[in-house]
């Protein structure tokens, strides 16, 4: 289906817009396409997770439409997930193995010939350095499938837990501040309770750009229901702050203070719920336990005047904000990387959830702490299955010998097989990893999939030269900047050619069925994994390595919920054939065949989890017979959740005289992460070209830039140069950019920083202090890059 200039931009402005004022997405966004056959999906753009129909004509797929029994989306799609199916057939595919040869050049070789190159590698450096000389770096854009094989040939095959994904990146954070908390990784409501809130509170988050579809459910919530309050908090003046009751600005990383003063606003004006705090929570600094009135002491310090200097939100709509959040009735919060991408991530997401436990908002309708998730399997496929380094599947550390003795028994190995040392998070072993002349780089090799390092991760200086050094094998469908540093390409099928499943942010597990078959000699990354664990003799562990993928996915997700059967986090009642039937799929907790799957959690009654004998005897949850409510935190059997008491603490860097300017960086609405994909979509690539740095005005004016002039972006770490976009949606003193560009100058990555939340490890992306400079060198704007030819050089 061709998509004309004038129809994609309608179908763009519609996109971006519709969400932005809550009307319906057009219903033309449907494919009128003539198709052989519609096949049930989901798309692969985002972590809202919309149920799609892939349509199929003639062995290829034609228009994609929404899934209107889905429901995250009820069957309305945004432009990316509308036109996903185009990059499939970009003559730029990947469809064959690729070696490096000794001239630099990547040579076309056999499948064969690849993975028993590859496995002799990883033979030699296994042996010459020990089983953690070789890592895996995966993806929350793999299947479930894959993640869990790849994990379980790294964890139980290679016997080593330096196995990491992106989502190390983007939801680490979330992670620690849910189990810290709750007791339990993942949100305790699900996408129904926008529709009973009456506060929405988004902080952190772009949702009407990141998530349209979730944005356009908030907002036709609103348009219905005038008296629903939405409020924004973050730096910039976004589609999402435009239409918000409310905005608080804030220089970035201030925002703890400012949930802070909030806590403070409600109890001082006694909006808070006595009871619920009473009864559920304990108020905590992670070494003791403190009294209420010693948390009310504790919060004085953030009137909301203090407050104010520090962060630049004013105190009247901090105190506003306040009233809304505690006396709606009914308050959702709902965040992403804008919150977790910080040096203090898991801080700032125990604070959040803090507003909703001192107001009683939790665990009824309408009342939630929400985390979006910014990929489309962060969390079914990473974080569920345990595929980091410091976890197994059912999101249970490696350190739990316990747990390690029962996946040990579920996967057939040996007592002790499973390292209990936690491997390295991704930054450090990003750090670790370099060529064998390099003595004091213990990686020497490592094999990622379905995503892109060598521009997604921050302070790129520091992480190339490891990369091209190192064995480095790479799974994906495009030439990419990472293939440029690779030793080994391996090409891969996209959703459509292979199947398998995705979960998303309301803990839903949607199976997508394979529509085509992949171009030239691509193969499913699973059939990769378990080929590999065949040459290194683990067949016995990886069984499922047949040409059939969606029979593979099938036993290697019957070997997942198997293993995580009687978790909090269990599946086993959603079986394959249950997943293809269902058009909707199904939300954990779904214990046994037949349950329906959870709406909320921690609430008896919704939570099949307080019935389940066999969870209860194993995670040792005594929950009392008249308990209504009972959270997982606590060891003691009284099911309390923790309200935090965390002291303030900035970013890493601030402004100073040197680098005055705060740097935060984020997506748009038509592109996905590196632009890989979403590049090679034309009607995208036309409309959003390249990246572009928005200055306030007034800083335009003092450093003499026009719109359009190019600018120089440094940091202590490196440079970028990209065409200012002059506009008022960023406070004065903080600078924009969006990460999709491959063009080298202007990959804003390289600018980042690399500092790490000390809990969740996860790097702070969001916030870097930069200097600028009008650029006074070739002014001529390359417009649309993509990385086309394999052979072509990083730098
Ligand atoms: S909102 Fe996200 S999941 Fe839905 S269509 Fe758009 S990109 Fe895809």
């Amino acid at each position: 289906m061709s998509l004309s200039r004038r129809d994609f931009i309608k179908l763009s402005i519609a996109s971006a817009t519709a969400a932005s004022i809550g009307l319906s997405l057009p219903k033309q966004a449907e494919s009128k396409e003539i198709v052989d056959k519609w096949v049930k999906g989901t798309c692969r753009f985002c972590g809202t997770g919309c149920g799609v129909y892939v349509g199929v004509k003639d062995g290829k797929v034609v228009a994609i439409k929404g899934n209107p029994d889905a429901k995250t989306n009820f069957g309305f799609l945004c432009i990316k997930g509308f036109l996903a199916y185009k990059c499939m057939y970009h003559p730029d595919r990947l469809k064959y193995p690729m070696i490096r040869q000794k001239n630099g050049r990547f040579k076309k070789v056999s499948w064969d010939e690849a993975l028993d190159y590859v496995v002799k590698k990883f033979k030699y450096y296994h042996k010459k350095y020990g089983k953690d000389s070789v890592a895996y770096y995966g993806s929350g854009q793999c299947t479930t499938e894959e993640s869990y094989t790849f994990n379980k040939l790294w964890k139980g095959g290679f016997r080593s837990n330096m196995v990491e994904g992106n989502p190390r990146l983007c939801m680490a954070s979330a992670v620690g501040g849910y189990i810290t908390t709750f007791g339990s990784d993942e949100p305790v409501g699900s996408y129904a309770d926008i529709e009973s809130a009456k506060c929405i509170f988004l902080v952190g988050s772009n949702t009407s750009e990141c998530h349209p579809i979730i944005f356009r459910r908030i907002m036709r919530h609103k348009m219905r229901n005038p008296e629903v309050k939405v409020i924004v908090c973050e730096p910039r003046k976004t589609n999402t702050a435009k239409i918000a009751d409310l905005w608080l600005p804030v220089d970035p990383g201030t925002d703890l203070a400012i949930f802070h003063s909030m806590a403070r606003e409600i109890i001082k004006n006694n909006w808070h719920d006595k009871k619920f705090i009473d009864e559920h929570t304990r108020i905590t600094d992670g070494k003791n336990v403190y009294t209420f009135d010693k948390y009310v002491e504790f919060l004085e310090q953030f009137t909301p005047e203090t407050v104010e200097k520090l962060s630049r939100c004013p105190a009247e709509n901090i105190r506003k904000a306040a009233k809304w959040f505690a006396t709606s009735g009914a308050s959702m919060t709902l965040w992403t990387m804008g919150l977790n991408q910080r040096t203090r991530g898991v801080w700032a997401n125990n604070l959040i959830h803090n507003l909703h436990l001192i107001t009683g908002n939790i665990c009824k309708p309408g009342a939630d702490s929400f985390s979006l998730t910014g990929q489309p399997n962060a969390c079914g496929g990473v974080r569920e299955t345990g595929s980091l380094a410091h976890l197994l599947p059912g999101t249970k550390p490696v350190k739990n010998k316990k747990w390690r003795t029962h996946v040990e028994k579920v996967w057939g190995l040996k007592p002790g097989t499973i390292d209990p040392k936690p491997g390295f998070h991704t930054i450090k072993m990003f750090g670790a990893l370099g060529g064998e002349k390099d003595p004091n780089k213990p990686i020497k090799a490592m094999l990622t999939s379905t995503t892109n390092p060598a521009q997604s991760l921050p302070n790129l200086n520091k992480y190339i030269k490891g990369m091209k050094d190192a064995f480095l094998v790479v799974l994906d469908i495009f030439p990419t900047k990472t293939t440029q540093l690779a030793d080994v390409v391996l090409p891969a099928a996209f959703l459509y050619e292979k199947g398998g499943v995705f979960g998303c942010s309301e803990r839903r597990s949607q199976l997508t069925e394979k529509a085509v078959n992949p171009p030239g000699e691509a193969k499913a990354d699973i059939w990769i994994a378990a080929q590999i664990a065949k040459r290194m003799g683990f067949e016995k562990l990886i069984p499922w390595n047949m040409d059939d993928s969606m029979k593979a996915n099938e036993m290697a997700w019957t070997d997942y919920i198997t293993v995580t059967k009687d978790t909090d986090h269990s599946l086993w009642g959603a079986t394959y054939d249950r997943l293809k039937k269902e058009k909707a799929g199904i939300q954990w907790p779904c214990p046994y065949p037949g349950h329906p799957g959870t709406y909320k959690r921690y609430v008896r009654g919704m939570d099949p989890m307080f019935e389940h004998e066999e969870f209860k005897k194993f995670f040792g949850k005594k929950i009392p017979k008249d308990a209504k409510i009972y959270f997982y935190m606590d060891k003691k059997g009284e099911g309390k959740a923790n309200i935090w008491l965390r002291p303030y603490k900035g970013p890493a860097e601030v402004p100073d005289a040197e680098y005055p300017f705060y740097l935060t960086t984020g997506r748009v609405i038509a592109h996905w992460h590196t632009g890989t994909m979403t590049m090679r979509i034309p009607e995208i690539a036309r409309s959003y070209p390249y990246a572009y740095v928005e200055i306030h005005p007034d800083d335009a004016k003092k450093y003499n830039i026009f719109e359009g002039d190019l600018v120089e972006i440094v940091s202590r770490r490196g440079k970028a140069i990209l065409p200012a976009r002059i506009t008022k949606n960023s406070l004065p003193g903080i600078l924009f950019v969006p990460w999709f560009d491959q063009e080298i100058s202007r990959m804003i990555n390289f600018v980042c920083n690399d500092a790490v939340d000390p809990g969740s490890k996860e790097p702070e992306f969001k916030i870097a202090a930069v200097k600028i400079r009008k650029h006074t060198g070739a002014t001529k704007l390359t417009e649309k890059v993509i990385i086309s030819d394999i052979n072509s050089n990083y730098y």
